[in-house]
């Protein structure tokens, strides 16, 4: 089982979904998210923040550090900003934010085709998620870069 929680960046502009792998922590471990709109506000404070393609989480690390240490054992300095994020402790439910509004858009565009050449759109289709996720690599997303 694991969670989904909603967070509003510092700007209000942007409200993103989180995944909590294993519910290992909780919500409370983010302290802060930034948009790329409100982000180049802060300065990256590389002990308590990650940093994915102009968006940043502020993590709560001594939260974060404790129930690292309690529920899965590792030592206090391996639990980093990148560790949370990128073993999926508290990240993006999505590959990035906004993904879930641009697949629907990318979707919508090839589906068009099914009507009019069946056999291209299946070739199309198959592609295309091939090729996305080569450009969200080529892109920096730091989930993508783990796919
Ligand atoms: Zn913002």
């Amino acid at each position: 089982m694991c969670q989904e929680v909603n967070r509003d960046c510092s700007c209000g502009k942007e409200k993103v979904s989180f995944h909590l792998r294993d519910n290992i922590m909780s919500q409370e471990v983010i302290d802060r998210l930034f948009c790329p709109s409100c982000s180049g506000t802060v300065a990256l404070e590389q002990e308590s923040m990650v940093e994915d393609n102009g968006w940043v989480i502020e993590y709560d690390m001594d939260l974060a550090r404790m129930y690292a240490i309690a529920k899965l054992g590792v030592e206090p300095d391996q639990v980093h900003p990148g560790f949370v994020f990128d073993e999926g402790y508290v990240t993006w439910r999505e590959m990035y934010p906004g993904e879930t509004k641009d697949i629907a858009d990318e979707r919508k565009r090839i589906i068009s085709m099914k009507e009019k050449n069946p056999q291209e759109y299946l070739t199309t289709i198959n592609a295309w998620a091939v090729e996305r996720i080569a450009r969200l690599k080529a892109e920096g997303w730091r989930k993508a870069k783990r796919a």
